[in-house]
């Protein structure tokens, strides 16, 4: 039964008003491997040049450019320097200094020719091709200039992003905060994995999907367990989100119209909330609000809803507080391998396996597409999107897919 006093809201809408209530946490140093995959919250300037020195590109001789400029030059071998070596050997004319990639070059060289163009004889090389000065010679600074901002506050900080940190001699860094997600589960049917679940009790799936989601977007999940559906008890679990000092509080379950969803009665009273009755499916119903001033997101406790609304909501939200400023779900276009009819105005999320053809990705759905089908996630390669408008979709239409790899 549709509850009248609930606005229908887009799933755009819905996401706005979530993020109006969202701020970027602040910072904190970290060793930079712990960087990994955060935003920054700092310049980073080169303290030296990189490379510091001017060094040799390949294993050869050090020479000067003017002495092979032909073909069959002979120099005499004066000296040899390793990579992390000074050398003492300087490069008169008419002379070499065997050299490793990565050696400076000796004072006086200006060129490095390769082992593979000379031939050795005893203290005296000949340099069997002519070479242009400069050749295989990598200047100081190439790289990075000392002084120069190498990464900017904001920047995501991948692998790359990481050496970087290092080459520059940081050990630690300033990143944003990682977002503390307290998740609540509620139903007397709902009992932890570990426990005897008795003839009329499920598992409490959804904490677990739900932190391993927040984990993945970068949060550090709060497992609070499951709440009865009593008013106390699900009351009590909102205050210890609040005393371990959540950032982001996520309940399941008991947000739709039901006798014993009392989520909305108890969040209604402690706080500022809203309940919508969102314009897709699965995850029609969703709470969200304020409470102890943590913004707080009542999901439906049916596994798929749960998950998806996870997904579409709390994804962008736990991204945004740690510094990102847009994201993009990871999408694909595919073709429907079947027909689906759909007259109800809604946009499905449907579960698809996705098969490479010659025509490109094929979408197969995964069987039942009911909200409490887990089984259909777990076979799952992505959410193939059917708009509002479609009712009727043929067999090979495309569609957008949103991958859950
Ligand atoms: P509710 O939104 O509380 O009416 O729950 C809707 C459906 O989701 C019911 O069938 C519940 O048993 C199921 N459900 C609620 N919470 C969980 C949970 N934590 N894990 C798995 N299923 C759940
Ligand atoms: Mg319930």
């Amino acid at each position: 039964m549709p509850d009248r006093s609930r606005p229908v809201l887009s799933v755009e809408e819905a996401l706005e008003r979530i993020l109006a209530t969202v701020r970027m946490l602040e910072s904190e140093r970290v060793e930079i491997l712990e960087a990994t995959d955060r935003v920054l919250a700092e310049p980073v300037v080169a303290d030296r040049d990189i490379p510091p020195l001017t060094n040799a590109a390949m294993d050869g001789y050090a020479v000067r450019g003017a002495d092979v400029a032909e073909p069959s030059a002979r120099l005499r071998v004066v000296g040899q320097v390793a990579a992390g070596h000074l050398g003492e050997a300087r490069v008169e004319p008419g002379t070499a200094v065997r050299i490793m990639t990565g050696a400076p070059v000796p004072p006086g060289a200006d060129t490095v020719v390769r082992f593979e163009d000379t031939r050795l004889d005893g203290e005296w090389v000949e340099v069997l091709k002519g070479y242009r000065t400069g050749r295989n010679v990598r200047p100081a600074g190439e790289d990075v200039r000392a002084g120069q901002e190498v990464l900017k506050p904001g920047e995501f900080l991948r692998p790359q992003e990481i050496g970087m940190l290092a080459a520059v001699g940081r050990t630690e860094v300033a990143v944003v905060r990682r977002p503390r997600v307290a998740i609540l589960a509620t139903g007397d049917e709902v009992v932890p994995p570990g426990e005897v679940a008795g003839p009329g009790q499920i598992r409490d799936a959804n904490s677990y999907t739900v932190a391993a989601q927040v984990r993945r977007y970068g949060g550090v999940p709060l497992l609070l367990g499951a709440a009865r559906d009593e008013e106390a008890l699900v009351r009590q679990g909102i205050q210890e989100a609040l005393v371990r000092e959540a950032d982001l509080i996520i309940t399941s379950g008991g947000v739709s119209v039901g006798d014993f969803d009392l989520v909305k009665r108890v969040l209604a009273a402690e706080g500022e909330m809203r309940f919508w009755s969102l314009n897709m499916k699965p995850g029609r119903p969703l709470a969200f609000g304020v409470v102890g001033g943590i913004p707080l997101l009542g999901l439906p406790g049916n596994p798929v809803a749960a998950m998806i609304s996870t997904a579409l909501f709390a994804r962008p939200a736990i991204l945004k507080m740690q510094g990102f400023t847009d994201w993009p779900w990871p999408t694909v276009r595919a073709r429907l391998a079947e027909p689906i009819t759909r007259k109800d105005g809604r946009r499905h999320y449907l579960r698809v396996r996705l098969r490479k053809t010659e025509e490109g990705l094929e979408a197969t759905l995964t069987g039942d597409q009911g909200s409490g089908i887990l089984s259909s996630l777990v076979q799952a390669d992505g959410l193939a999107v059917v708009p509002e408008e479609a009712d009727h979709l043929p067999a090979g239409e495309m569609v957008e897919v949103l991958l859950l790899e």
